[in-house]
Order: structure tokens, then C-alpha cells, then sequence
């Protein structure tokens, strides 16, 4: 296709040369999907007019952010908007909030703020995602709840389907729809009094049994905020010894790791285990498992060479599987089908589109009829519409 008004629009910035098209070919997931065209917008009024020609022509689009996802929600042989390029933000400290454009980044915030006051969102992970692809791909935390994140979101603008543009005070109605509805153009986020709180405690064992007897007797102390369960292969790969691994984190100081030094260093080593992975070649599927059920889930995983880790008191397990084995992948989450379900907290993308509930699948369906009935966003993804 020639996207000759696109290109008009966005001159050097419409980008097909093939070594280009073939960088954006992948996300995190393994998958491989090539572009059409890759369009860098800078500011909402191009976002808003690439959705106006798309309807007028019948293209359709997907919005991408730092392609961090692990589920195939950043690639398309349609057309690929990169919202990376608008990545600006302003900080009004009197009004303590900051409006982001959707490609940027908290950490990118954080450096810009005043001693004391921080953005409450931890998004759990080293792999940098933008403020849009978190919001978009539904942003799970293992120490946050949901609704404590809405209340950081203040505001979100976006831009649906068909060219209208809103501002949504209730972030939760464009909050994991993946860009199938909405592309978000910027976001509004609380500032609050940075929080230096935390401490933790680690613990090797040698039989998994023991492991989840103590773990049972932590779920009742009142300030534990996160139980997490490391696999010997895991726990190796952290440079802890190779066995199973038993991490508590406090709201206060009660675990034995408490300075603000030690804690920011075990939390970064934490945090490297998604890196680790990638480095060997593996990508972290989730599931959702009961809690009667870890012991059976951790063993089986364990027993077939993958690294697991459990974040015991949500039920949020990753699995670690190498990332040339899709089909491996996909016989993984059809034998937890029945002891469990698969989130789409990191979004459903195409990897997981199988495995979206039939409630979600019409939900999903009814807005497609409002916000996007040409289906110019996301075709194909979360559910097939038309
Ligand atoms: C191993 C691993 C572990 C992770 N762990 C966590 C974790 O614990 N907690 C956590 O919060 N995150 C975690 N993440 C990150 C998270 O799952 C997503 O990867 C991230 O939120 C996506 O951001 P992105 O900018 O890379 O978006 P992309 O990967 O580029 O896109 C993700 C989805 O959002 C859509 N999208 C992107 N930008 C927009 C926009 N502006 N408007 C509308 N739709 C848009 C895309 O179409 C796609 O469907 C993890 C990622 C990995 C790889």
C-alpha cells in the first residue's frame, strides 16, 4: 500500500524501509510480525488525524509502546503507531500532579522530582514500560491493588476508534483494553510523599513442604505485604544457592533485611530475575493458581526444567519457558486450564487470545460497537469483531 496521506502527515517519520519494519517485527513474546508502515507521531492532533485517514481509507492500526509486553500485543503486518516519540511530561508540583505523554517513562519522572516526592506506581519490573503501555496492558503489581492504582491515575486522555477524543476521570474503562478501543495520548498521575518503608526476609529450604507450611504462617502476620515463592532454578539464577527460596517483604521493619540500603539492593536483584531470563533465552508466561494447588503446580514446573516464581498471596505465578517454544508454551497453559486461570494482567495480545473468559469476549464485542464499530484498532486482538 502506498499511505500516501500518512506520509504527507508525518513526512520522514512514516518510516518502510525494510531494516526498519523488520526491528519492529517483534515484542517480548517470541513472536515475529512484521509491519506495513511505522508511523511516529509527536502530538495527540497527529495521533487523532492517523485514526481520522485510517477510517476514511479503511487501514487498520496498532499502537505500540517500548514493545516490552510478552504476550504479541506490539506487533502487526497492519500499520505500527510507535508512541515512543511523544514522550514529554510536565510536573505541577502546587497541584501534585505530572501529565505524561504515553511514551514516557516513570523513572523519567522520578529523576525530575523534588527530594521527598515520588509517583506511587511500582510497576515490578527493570523492562521499562511507557506510561500508555502499562495503562493499556492493564498494569498489575504485585505489591499494589487495582483500585489503589486508579487512584494515582487522575485523569487519562485517549482517542478512540472513530477520531473522538475524551478524557476519562475513571481510568478503569480504557485500563487493559490493549489499544483495541482507545489510544491513549496522555496521562495524568498523582504525586505523593515518597515512601521509604520495607524490609525483608529470606529463607533457602530444602523441601518445598516446609517452604509452604511457613508460608502458610506468614499469610496471617499483619504487615506482610508479599509472600514470593522462588523454584531452585530460580533462586540459582538470583545468585541465592539452589533451592527452594522463601521471600517475605514487610511494610515496616520487622524482616531482617531493613536498611534502605539493603533493601533497594535485594529489590534490584529481584527485579533482574526477568532480565536474567531473557538473557538465557527465556520469556515469563503467568497463570493464576489456587493456593491448595501450589504445591502440585511448583513441583510439575519444576520437575520439567522450568524456573518458577510464585507470588504466593495473589496466586500470580511465572513460569519460565524458552522463547523458540511456542507450542510448549501453549500445552503449559492448556494442562492449567483446570486448576487455574490465565491473567491477562500483562494483557491477552495473540498469545493468549484463546484463553480470554467469554464474559470479557462480549464485554469486549458491546464497547467495539461504540468506541471503534469500523475496527480500525487492534483488529484481531483480545477478540475477533466483524
Ligand atoms: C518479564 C516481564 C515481566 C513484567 N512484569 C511486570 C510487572 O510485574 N508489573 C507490571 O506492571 N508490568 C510488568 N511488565 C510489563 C508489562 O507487562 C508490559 O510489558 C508493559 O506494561 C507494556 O508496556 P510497553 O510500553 O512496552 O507497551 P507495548 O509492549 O508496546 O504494548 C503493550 C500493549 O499496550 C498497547 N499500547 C501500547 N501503548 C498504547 C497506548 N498509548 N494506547 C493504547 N494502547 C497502547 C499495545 O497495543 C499492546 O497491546 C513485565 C514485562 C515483562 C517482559
Amino acid at each position: 500500500m502506498e499511505y500516501k496521506h500518512l506520509k504527507r502527515l508525518l513526512g520522514k517519520r512514516a518510516i518502510n524501509s525494510p531494516n526498519i519494519l523488520e526491528a519492529y517485527s517483534y515484542d517480548a513474546s517470541g513472536l515475529v510480525l512484521k509491519p506495513s508502515i511505522v508511523l511516529r507521531p509527536r502530538r495527540s492532533s497527529e495521533v487523532k488525524k492517523i485514526i481520522d485517514y485510517a477510517n476514511r481509507y479503511r487501514y487498520k492500526l496498532l499502537p505500540r509502546g517500548f514493545g516490552t509486553n510478552n504476550v504479541g500485543g506490539a506487533i502487526t503486518s497492519d500499520i505500527l503507531i510507535d508512541l515512543s516519540a511523544m514522550n514529554d511530561y510536565k510536573i505541577v508540583i502546587d497541584k501534585k500532579y505530572v501529565d505524561m505523554q504515553p511514551g514516557a517513562r516513570i523513572s523519567d519522572v522520578r529523576k525530575s522530582l523534588p527530594e521527598g516526592l515520588d509517583i506511587d506506581i511500582y510497576p515490578c519490573t527493570l523492562v521499562e514500560p511507557s506510561i500508555g503501555g502499562l495503562i493499556a496492558s492493564g498494569i498489575h503489581s504485585r505489591e499494589q491493588d487495582i483500585d489503589y492504582l486508579y487512584s494515582q491515575i487522575l485523569e487519562v486522555e485517549a482517542i478512540d476508534g472513530t477520531g473522538k477524543q475524551y478524557v476519562f476521570k475513571d481510568a478503569s474503562r480504557i485500563f487493559g483494553t490493549e489499544g483495541t478501543l482507545f489510544i491513549i495520548t496522555r496521562v495524568r498521575l498523582a504525586l505523593s510523599e515518597k515512601k521509604t518503608y520495607r524490609s525483608y526476609s529470606i529463607t533457602n529450604y530444602n523441601s518445598l513442604i516446609d517452604l509452604l507450611v511457613e508460608a502458610k504462617k506468614a499469610e496471617k502476620e499483619s504487615s506482610i505485604t508479599a509472600i514470593d515463592i522462588y523454584s531452585p532454578l530460580a533462586s540459582r539464577m538470583l545468585g541465592f544457592e539452589e533451592s527452594w527460596l522463601l521471600i517475605k517483604t514487610y511494610l515496616d521493619t520487622v524482616g531482617e533485611y531493613k536498611t534502605n540500603e539493603k533493601v533497594m539492593a535485594i529489590k534490584k536483584k529481584l527485579e533482574s530475575l526477568h532480565f536474567s531470563m531473557a538473557s538465557k533465552g527465556y520469556i515469563s508466561q503467568e497463570s493464576i493458581i489456587s493456593r491448595n494447588y501450589a504445591f502440585e503446580a511448583l513441583n510439575n514446573i519444576h520437575k520439567k526444567g522450568m524456573p518458577a516464581m510464585l507470588h504466593y498471596l495473589d496466586g500470580y505465578m511465572h513460569v519460565y519457558i524458552k522463547n523458540n517454544d511456542i507450542s510448549h508454551l501453549r500445552d503449559f497453559y492448556d494442562s492449567l486450564l483446570l486448576h487455574s486461570s490465565i491473567p491477562g494482567g500483562h494483557g491477552y495480545g495473540l498469545l493468549k487470545k484463546k484463553y480470554v473468559p467469554p464474559g470479557i469476549k462480549n464485554r469486549y464485542r458491546k464497547l467495539k460497537d461504540t468506541y471503534d464499530y469500523n475496527n480500525i484498532l487492534s483488529p484481531g486482538k483480545i477478540i475477533s469483531y466483524r
